[in-house]
């Protein structure tokens, strides 16, 4: 038996009550329970088998499934749901995780800020600032960490404008820029290299736009997708939709 913290990532229904729910644990990482009657109304793992909840698990391995054991409910996440933006950032972020980490491959790393996005998450009132810094967090921590310090070629730390390449994953001063990546002023450049400096409660501080943070998110959803080898995500057309990127 496995004993676990795990966040509902997603889920589909299975047969008459049962969920099969995907669900990303602090020691398994990405796996498949079969959530027996858990659609049932007088369930005890309705709130544990719901998107965004963080339960304690006890998991039986099965052949093709875990299966629950226990579920113990630690946070719902419920008010992630009471704000369209927040639930549709919310999505984003999860989809990213299903989509990125391995099955059954274990990052404790990945589960705590999951765990810190979400938490902070459900009080925002900006939660694309939680999004971009996990983003940019993640995608770091999966290999990919962009060079946001200085510039690629000459070393330089200011420039007006800095030429973001999605394929090199760094950024070119104005000098030697190629001018085959994105355009960001220096403001914007900064911006990124703090966020990716900071905690997520010093996040506010930083006192960042939602202008420039839905560019930053433009550039970073671009580089994840073509680092990671990714066909677009479902949920970035809602938030496409949303905020007509
Ligand atoms: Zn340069």
């Amino acid at each position: 038996m496995a004993k676990t913290f795990g966040i509902v990532l997603s889920w589909i229904k299975y047969k008459e009550s049962s969920k099969i729910v995907t669900l990303f644990t602090e020691d398994l990482g990405r796996i498949s329970i079969m959530a027996q009657g858990a659609l049932k109304p007088k369930s005890q793992i309705l709130a544990a088998t719901e998107v965004f909840s963080k339960s304690h698990f006890e998991l039986k391995k099965g052949k093709n499934f875990y299966y629950i054991e226990s579920a113990e409910l630690e946070s719902s996440n419920f008010t992630i749901r009471q704000d369209i933006d927040r639930l549709t950032y919310g999505f984003y972020i999860l989809e990213l995780v299903e989509r990125s980490v391995p099955e059954g491959e274990s990052s404790s790393k990945i589960f705590n800020m999951l765990d810190k996005a979400l938490f902070d998450m459900s009080s925002s009132m900006k939660p694309i600032l939680q999004t971009v810094a996990f983003e940019l967090k993640m995608i770091s921590i999966l290999g990919y960490r962009p060079q946001l310090s200085k510039c690629l070629k000459c070393g330089r730390t200011a420039s007006e404008i800095w030429d973001f390449s999605i394929i090199e994953g760094g950024v070119y001063c104005d000098s030697c820029r190629k001018g085959s990546g994105v355009l960001i002023d220096q403001a914007l450049f900064e911006a990124m290299g703090n966020i990716l400096l900071s905690r997520f409660d010093q996040l506010d501080e930083l006192n960042l736009s939602t202008e420039a943070l839905l560019r930053i998110h433009s550039i970073l959803y671009q580089f994840i997708i073509y680092n990671l080898d990714l066909k677009e995500l479902k949920s970035q057309t809602m938030l496409q939709r949303g905020q007509k990127l």
